[in-house]
């Protein structure tokens, strides 16, 4: 079965409706959401309903998702970030709350597992060095976990023949890899509605749990109608220009 892998969504109805109907046009047959619905763009309540309506669907919270829903304190969040949760939590619905405070931390199903920053730390911790996921290896129940959190398509795997332990590396557009039985991988599936790798395409991944493959693709979308939605409802500009750039 194909699973649509996909992460970081922030409020991004236009990117999300892109990937989507790339999982349909690969036969995606069930849904994967790392985390981070809501927070920094103008469209919360139709991301979440449309996220809820997914099945099946194996979804986590995020620490945005926690911040709105006022279970997570966002005053280490940057002034930007703060102001787009502020403005999140006041506009979100009362069904969409409800869906994301029914989200739980770490979701582990029969070929995977999900969290939305690590395993060990699934709320907070940024992924992103061969020592942390080493470190997190243990964690990881089923093989792949697929995180989140850093918007980046980081893939780690233990490797026992490389001196490090491990293989890590960032995914491009089209890039399989093969998950193998019996050692831990992280994958990454990069972010749906604001990437920060210099490439303005919504990310995501589809993965194949009879192959035990994961692809990355890089799906275009309407960057501008985005902007305008959110120069509307007046969120701070910078959250508005970084998602040309793509950082
Ligand atoms: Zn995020």
């Amino acid at each position: 079965m194909l699973w649509g892998v996909f992460s970081d969504i922030h409020s991004n109805l236009e990117a999300l409706e892109a990937v989507l109907k790339h999982f349909d046009s690969q036969g995606v047959k069930g849904y994967v959401c790392c985390g981070d619905i809501v927070g920094y763009g103008p469209q919360p309540n139709e991301v979440t309903e449309r996220i809820a309506a997914l099945k099946p669907l194996h979804a986590v919270s995020g620490n945005h998702d926690l911040a709105v829903i006022g279970k997570m304190d966002v005053s280490w969040f940057n002034d930007y970030a703060q102001a787009a949760a502020l403005w999140t939590r006041e506009t979100l619905s009362d069904s969409a709350r409800k869906f994301l405070e029914a989200l739980p931390s770490r979701d582990v199903a029969e070929s995977f597992m999900v969290v939305h920053g690590s395993p060990r730390n699934p709320a907070e911790e940024y992924l992103l060095t061969r020592q942390q996921f080493l470190d997190n290896a243990a964690g990881v129940k089923v093989s792949p976990c697929f995180v989140g959190h850093s918007h980046l398509t980081w893939w780690f795997q233990r490797d026992p023949s490389s001196p490090l332990g491990t293989k890590a590396q960032l995914l491009r557009d089209g890039q399989r890899v093969d998950v193998p039985t019996g050692l831990a991988a992280i994958i990454n599936p990069g972010s749906v509605g604001q990437p920060r790798d210099h490439d303005n395409r919504a990310s995501c991944g589809i993965y194949d749990d009879e192959s035990r493959s994961f692809r990355l693709a890089r799906v275009p979308y309407d960057i501008a109608a985005v902007q305008k939605k959110m120069r509307d409802v007046a969120l701070p500009e910078l959250l508005v220009l970084r998602l040309s750039y793509g950082q």
